[in-house]
């Protein structure tokens, strides 16, 4: 299943792609555009916005999204739609929203730090934007965050 964020779910959007889901997401975006994208990418709309959904041919096809926090929305959004918070973690670039794909670890050697490279095995890259990524130190502080809000 394919998402579309509108612009006040910044924060929902990344870190729905940080759990591999494939949301796209402008910050700029008119009401028009965003529906007209939706449609054409079979996209689910996720909005706060009220106006927004009473667009005709936003009809059916959007979730209303409550909850001032990212972490509520998290919570709301991945119980109505069945998503598995671990099950695709960080396969996804943040910033690009395409999936990463393997690369050998001889090819990023030059592009990462030395320590980086010392202590990591696996790394991935974006084909979007050349991004290299690991299982970074920050994965500890995404689990901490995820299990939080996923706990109860
Ligand atoms: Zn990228």
């Amino acid at each position: 299943m394919m998402f579309i964020a509108d612009a006040m779910l910044g924060r929902l959007a990344k870190w729905m792609k940080i759990m591999g889901c494939d949301v796209a997401y402008y910050r700029r975006i008119e009401d028009r555009e965003l529906v007209h994208l939706a449609l054409k990418d079979n996209r689910m709309i996720l909005t706060r916005d009220t106006l927004l959904v009473r667009r005709k041919r936003a009809k059916g096809n959007f979730f209303l999204v409550e909850g001032n926090s990212y972490k509520d929305q998290l919570k709301q959004v991945a119980k109505q739609f069945s998503l598995n918070p671990y099950e695709n973690l960080l396969t996804r670039c943040i910033e690009c929203n395409i999936p990463l794909t393997e690369i050998d670890r001889e090819k990023v050697k030059e592009l990462i730090p030395e320590y980086v490279y010392g202590n990591q095995k696996n790394f991935l890259t974006c084909p979007g934007c050349g991004r290299i990524y690991w299982p970074a130190t920050h994965k500890d502080g995404i689990m901490k965050t995820l299990e939080e809000i996923f706990r109860t």
